[in-house]
């Protein structure tokens, strides 16, 4: 008989049709039958969900809890929005593979996971550990760029020679072998951004041959956000593989209004026949290191303990800084620090009043928190407009990611950590109706399941996972904030994960009944 049966819910099955009244039974995790009046025995338990919406489980398309596999597998953030499946390993950085000869610059990056290096030195040996760990969702990694330079040329802010460039080959050849998704490219990010495009294209050429996903944090958000959309089409044509704009958007004013321009050239590639698609979160303000914005790529190459000795160095120090006053003419208004280790006490506050308190101007107490917290800062930026962000929630080949991590107790970090699907669904949805919600469970659904090619999920269909939400439209709302990024989201009824309820009334239940998901291994 049946495990559970979800009764009477408006099932809006993640194809983008019109929702419908049905019952949906469950047995083995899987999607047993959907029709009316479906009835079980004894041991079945009903969920009613009359008024209620049943769709499949979110899928984050862009996620970085990608240590936390291991580190922090209840994920709770990511089910308590309702996502039973994550594509993490984005943006250049993925848990694996770190080079066996580390140096120095990069021991830090791997600080965090301490002990578990030797596990991280191969993406094999990474998933051959992770896989046995139970998730709190469902999860699945692509290699990161970064992590393939780092490992064969360090830091390096050069050009790989053709030996090097085969070893990079080889480790993501490795990577995608042992199951992870695709390849990803961060390439604001040292040392991901020290590659040229034709470097990008023999690494695209590599995930083509395995017919798998590449995912691209682009070169340039803002004032080259055009060339840079430009470059990666080009990466996705010349290597024949499918492509993902990463958290796509246009960032500082003078930019706004850049992505239609941006979206017609999707669309243009598509029409030549590049498989191209992007993916977005629902907030004006991003969030990354604030090192990103005020310290110079060349002068990463010596990694953390590298920017620390510049800005320890007054003469150093001052040209970073006369650089940052020249080039970076934007709004400091707009930076909000989320995470300084040195200055706990600034967490939460803008960069102006920071430097009030700091007693120093605005370019000077940037850098004495990067310097003194030996570059773990971290901001968000509020440089986008509601019109752009409405423009790509629209778009018809825009999934929906959070751009996060799992991140435990921190209380300040971004909102998007725990509200990025509840508002996407209450906010833009139901309040501003940028399109319809059977759309936009497509794009949480189906699209990304046929993106990144998961099999048997993305659709309320018989015989497929039963990943499952059920939630009240009506209702359903993010309460997250930028200080207080844990505030849970209301209106999420209940969360299946492989046929087991793992949410219920919007809290967790503590029952771990994801896995890593392992690229089917074909050629
Ligand atoms: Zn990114």
């Amino acid at each position: 008989m049946y495990d559970i049966i979800i009764k009477n819910g408006r099932i809006i099955d993640g194809s983008g049709m019109p929702a419908y009244l049905a019952d949906i039974a469950i047995r083995g995790g899987k999607i047993a039958r959907i029709g009316k009046g479906l009835a079980g025995d004894e041991n079945t338990r009903i969920i009613d969900a009359a008024g209620l919406a049943v769709t499949p489980g979110f899928i984050d398309s862009h996620s970085h809890a990608d240590s936390a596999v291991l580190t922090y597998p209840d994920q709770i953030e990511k089910v308590e929005q309702g996502i039973t499946t994550s594509i993490a390993g984005q943006c250049g950085g993925s848990p694996a593979p770190i080079s066996r000869d580390i140096n120095p610059a990069s021991t830090e990056t791997v600080g965090e996971y301490g002990r578990r290096v030797e596990i991280m030195r191969t993406m094999g040996s990474f998933l051959g550990v992770a896989k046995d760990v139970p998730q709190g969702a469902n999860i699945a990694i692509l290699v990161g760029h970064g992590n393939l330079r780092k490992a064969v040329m360090g830091m390096e802010n050069r050009e790989p020679t053709a030996e090097e460039l085969e070893q990079m080959k080889a480790l993501l050849r490795e990577g995608l072998e042992a199951g992870a998704l695709g390849l990803s490219f961060g390439l604001i990010y040292p040392p991901s951004c020290y590659a040229q495009t034709e470097e990008l294209i023999e690494l695209a050429k590599v995930a083509g041959e395995y017919h798998a996903v590449v995912a691209a944090h682009i070169r340039n958000e803002s004032e080259s956000l055009i060339r840079s959309v430009d470059e990666f089409i080009r990466v996705i044509r010349e290597s024949g593989t499918r492509g993902v704009i990463s958290h796509h958007k246009a960032a500082g004013r003078e930019n706004w209004g850049k992505v239609n321009a941006t979206l017609r050239l999707i669309d243009e590639a598509c029409a030549e026949g590049v498989d191209l698609f992007c993916d977005v979160y629902p907030y004006i303000a991003s969030s990354t290191s604030l090192s990103s914005r005020f310290i110079p790529k060349e002068c990463c190459t010596g990694g953390n303990a590298g920017i620390v000795k510049l800005l320890s160095d007054p003469i150093e120090r001052q040209k970073i800084k006369e650089r940052n006053i020249r080039t970076r003419g934007w709004d400091q208004s707009m930076v909000l620090i989320t995470v300084c280790s040195a200055y706990r006490q600034y967490e939460g506050k803008f960069l102006p009043e920071i430097a009030e308190l700091h007693g120093k101007d605005v370019h000077e107490t940037a850098l004495d928190l990067i310097c003194d917290s030996k570059n773990n800062v971290r901001a968000c930026y509020f440089t986008m407009c509601e019109a752009d962000v409405e423009t790509v929630l629209a778009y018809p080949r825009a999934m929906i990611g959070t751009d996060s991590g799992v991140r435990g107790t921190m209380n300040c970090y971004h909102p998007r950590l725990r509200g990025t699907c509840p508002r996407v669904l209450g906010r833009y949805v139901r309040e501003r109706g940028v399109t319809t919600l059977p759309e936009m469970i497509r794009k949480m659904t189906s699209m990304p399941a046929a993106v990144y090619e998961l099999t048997g999920k993305g659709l309320l269909r018989e015989g497929f996972d039963a990943d499952i939400c059920v939630f009240d439209p009506d209702q359903i709302i993010d309460r997250a904030e930028f200080v207080n990024c844990h505030n849970r989201a209301e209106g999420l009824n209940y969360v299946l994960v492989g046929g087991e309820v793992v949410v219920e009334n919007a809290v967790y239940q503590g029952k771990r009944n994801g896995r890593v998901l392992l690229r089917r291994v074909e050629r």
